[in-house]
């Protein structure tokens, strides 16, 4: 029987994206308590760049671009190609300005900034060169104090130790001003350790919730609802298996944090909820490292990369869950492995760049010892390493050759966006310092800077696979974020966010931000509804 300290108006499960969710809610006066299944705040959205796509915003403004609203909706709208989900696309545009807006007004938001990164569909009518993401200010660990220590650690501080140092930037930015921001407001409770199991429904609507914490079986009500913004499923190798479509280790190559295992998805389908899109996923390609595993790599400044016939398949440098998706597509229907592919350099791209590859460092001796960066004295050698036809594979680099003597690759394009160009402010790892100061485009003598030569032995083979950033497919909600039955009506009392619910851009990614920024203007969206039911 819970006792009365455990009864609540708002409980969000997840501290992702959700935890802005719970912040509007507490700012409120809404009693709410975050549940978080791990020992840290922040899951993958901790991780990330934290970019928000959110047209219209007022950052976007104070940036001084004539930004619309209206473009972003044609452009949203012509990309996911999908009128189902149009309703939840214009409540989402209309959330992210109205979130942003009042967000704005507590001093720990104080100020989003705009940085151009271009839309991931320049050929849609309503796309824009500048983008519309929206970045959080850092924030110190000084500052922050004792909240600084709660949040999840980023994706090199997990994998290599990497040394954060004393600012907080990208998502762990976001996450450190909003756990700050959320337990000043004297409403707001945060129980870590504390895993979802099952909702509790009373009446057919969901008053609460079981969970297990620090060992113990609890249950938290909820008179206002519960938001399952518990991330994706992408840990879940069970569900993996059943629903996407790489599933051999995507459990292993994606970068959701470890908690995601479906817990609220599951849950949510235990008391009738209705999903989609549960084949999708923010695909990204992923460099192998030394350590066995990927890491998102995008932003590739040369080199090629060429499948198990030897051929290049893509443009190397398209927008990153394109690039991750064509890999998936293509290893499933044409026959010829994609996974993984074989991203080949040579010396001078080497000595130029670190191979476009992490971080801009040099290449450490363990890329080489573990087997992750293999070299060849010549194209023959090479072939045999990666066992490919040399023939092709000497066609691929003549061709290639060709089209960076003339700056124009006749293939795959090559160079030739915005995006493109300005790839580099991703390059490496968004959630690293550098996303505000990203590295100076590439320059060299070539027509095309990001379409130099493969001519310079000895060459250099590399691993990538398919990655990700989150699945993308969930429960099914409204515009106002409530989760729906098969039969299209909600159930009362339960909300979904982020990459809990199915996707309102369905299978595409139109730009930086619209993940994170599904899941803080959903969690929103549910917490202005449930603000609404409860005057
Ligand atoms: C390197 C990198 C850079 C990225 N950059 C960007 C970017 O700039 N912009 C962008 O939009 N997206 C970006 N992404 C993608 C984005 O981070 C994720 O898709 C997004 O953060 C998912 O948000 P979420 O709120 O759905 O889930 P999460 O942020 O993963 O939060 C889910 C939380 O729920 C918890 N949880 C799970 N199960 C339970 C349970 N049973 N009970 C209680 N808690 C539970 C998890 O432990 C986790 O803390 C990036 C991702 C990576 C890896």
């Amino acid at each position: 029987m819970a006792s009365i300290e455990d009864v609540y108006d708002v409980i969000v499960v997840g501290s992702g994206g959700g935890l802005v969710g719970a912040y509007a809610a507490a700012s409120r006066g809404l009693r709410t308590l975050v549940i978080e299944k791990t020992d840290r705040v922040g899951g993958t959205t901790a991780y990330s760049g934290s970019g928000l796509w959110y047209p219209g915003s007022a950052p976007m403004r104070r940036a001084g671009l004539d930004d619309s609203i209206e473009d972003a909706r044609t452009y949203l709208r012509d990309t996911v190609d999908d009128e189902s989900r149009e309703p939840l696309q214009e409540a989402y545009l209309r959330a992210g300005v109205r979130l942003i807006d009042e967000l704005e007004q507590n001093p720990w938001f104080q100020s989003f900034e705009h940085l151009p990164v271009p839309d991931y569909y320049p050929a849609v009518a309503g796309s824009s060169p500048t983008g519309h993401t929206i970045f959080p200010p850092k924030v110190s660990v000084a500052e922050l104090g004792e909240h600084a220590r709660l949040v999840r650690a980023c994706l090199p501080t997990q994998r290599w130790g990497h040394d954060e140092g004393p600012v907080l930037s990208g998502g762990r930015a976001l996450i450190g001003r909003t756990l700050a921001a959320f337990l000043e407001t004297g409403h707001g409770s945060l129980r870590l350790d504390t895993a979802l199991e099952s909702l509790v429904v009373e009446d057919g609507r969901v008053v609460g919730v079981e969970a297990v914490s620090d060992g113990e079986r609890v249950t938290f009500r909820a008179t206002g609802g519960v938001i399952l913004a518990a991330g994706g499923f992408e840990r879940n190798r069970e569900l993996r298996e059943k629903y996407q479509p790489v599933p051999e280790r995507g459990s292993e190559w994606t970068h959701g944090a470890p908690g995601n295992t479906g817990d609220a998805l599951q849950a949510g389908i235990a008391v009738g909820a209705a999903t989609d899109l549960l084949d999708a996923a923010w695909f990204t390609p992923g460099l192998v490292w030394p350590d066995g595993l990927p890491l998102f790599h995008t932003g590739t400044r040369g080199g090629i990369w060429v499948n198990a016939a030897g051929e290049r398949f893509v443009n190397e440098t398209r927008p990153y869950d394109q690039a991750g998706r064509e890999i998936v597509r293509l290893h499933a229907t044409s026959g010829v492995s994609h996974i993984p592919a074989h991203w080949i350099v040579d010396q001078r791209q080497l000595d130029r760049d670190s191979f476009g590859g992490p971080y801009d460092e040099p290449v450490r001796p363990e890329w080489f010892e573990s087997g992750a960066l293999k070299k060849a004295d010549t194209l023959e050698e090479l072939a045999q390493l990666i066992d490919v036809p040399l023939d092709a594979l000497r066609k691929t680099v003549e061709e290639y050759n060709g089209y960076a003597h003339t700056g124009v690759d006749e293939q795959f394009h090559r160079g030739e966006t915005p995006w493109d160009q300005m790839a580099q402010y991703v390059l490496g790892f968004p959630a690293l310092p550098q996303l505000n100061h990203p590295a100076p485009p590439p320059t060299n003598d070539w027509p095309n800077p990001i379409l130099p030569p493969l001519d310079t032995p000895p060459y250099y083979v590399a691993t990538i696979v398919p990655a990700d950033i989150g699945t993308k497919g969930g429960l099914k909600i409204d515009e106002h974020a409530r989760v729906l039955r098969p039969d299209g009506g909600p159930i009362e009392g339960l909300y979904a966010a982020g990459n809990t619910a199915a996707a309102m851009t369905g299978r595409v990614y139109p730009g930086a931000g619209a993940p994170i920024g599904s899941s803080v203007a959903f969690s929103y969206l549910a917490v202005l509804d449930i603000a609404d039911a409860e005057n």
